[in-house]
């Protein structure tokens, strides 16, 4: 839990944290070898000196599987005209990273208003049966102690623009030292 909550940014520490003011407008039709999508999540890692960059890291391979094409950091990534969410990205691949999380990151909608949920701050990684909606306030219930991120309905939407399988490549493997045992 204490992993979890440096992760998410609910410490003590203080970082540096520069917006790239960049934007990437791609269509997974010019990549064939495919792209990979992650949040910045580097507060436990970051030892350079350099500032930590805010945002989605891709990397796009246009030749071949081992050199991608584009290998950036973000703050706005259209793909085939779906706009990611940086924070929605972000808390996504470290929520699937967290052993604990397994089976409770869902898609929900407001009973009330329809919105896709997504949970922020301590919501993010404390599954929990009432979930306040931001849009309209209505208190909707879900019968397990969930946590909301429409970030696998984003991705179903992403796959209809692409013939290549979806891998959900773990975090640890970008990150060594995430497990979260
Ligand atoms: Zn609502």
């Amino acid at each position: 839990m204490i992993k979890a909550k440096e992760i998410f940014g609910d410490t003590q520490i203080h970082r540096k944290i520069i917006e790239p003011h960049r934007t990437l407008e791609i269509s997974q039709n010019d990549f064939p070898f495919g792209i990979s999508i992650w949040g910045s999540n580097s507060a436990l890692l970051w030892t350079s000196s350099k500032s930590e960059e805010y945002g989605i890291h891709v990397h796009a391979y246009a030749e071949n599987n081992i050199h991608p094409t584009i290998d950036e950091t973000y703050d706005k990534v259209i793909i085939d005209g779906i706009l990611l969410d940086v924070e929605m990205v972000r808390i996504y691949i470290v929520q699937n990273s967290l052993p604990y999380l397994k089976g409770r990151i869902k898609v929900l909608k407001c009973s009330k208003c329809g919105n896709n949920h997504f949970d922020i701050n301590q919501n993010s990684y404390t599954p929990h049966i009432e979930h306040y909606c931001e849009n309209c306030g209505e208190i909707f219930k879900t019968h397990m102690k969930t946590i909301g991120n429409p970030m696998d309905k984003v991705i179903a939407e992403l796959h209809k623009f692409t013939t290549l399988s979806l891998n959900h490549s773990d975090i640890t493997d970008y990150y060594p030292g995430l497990e979260g045992r």
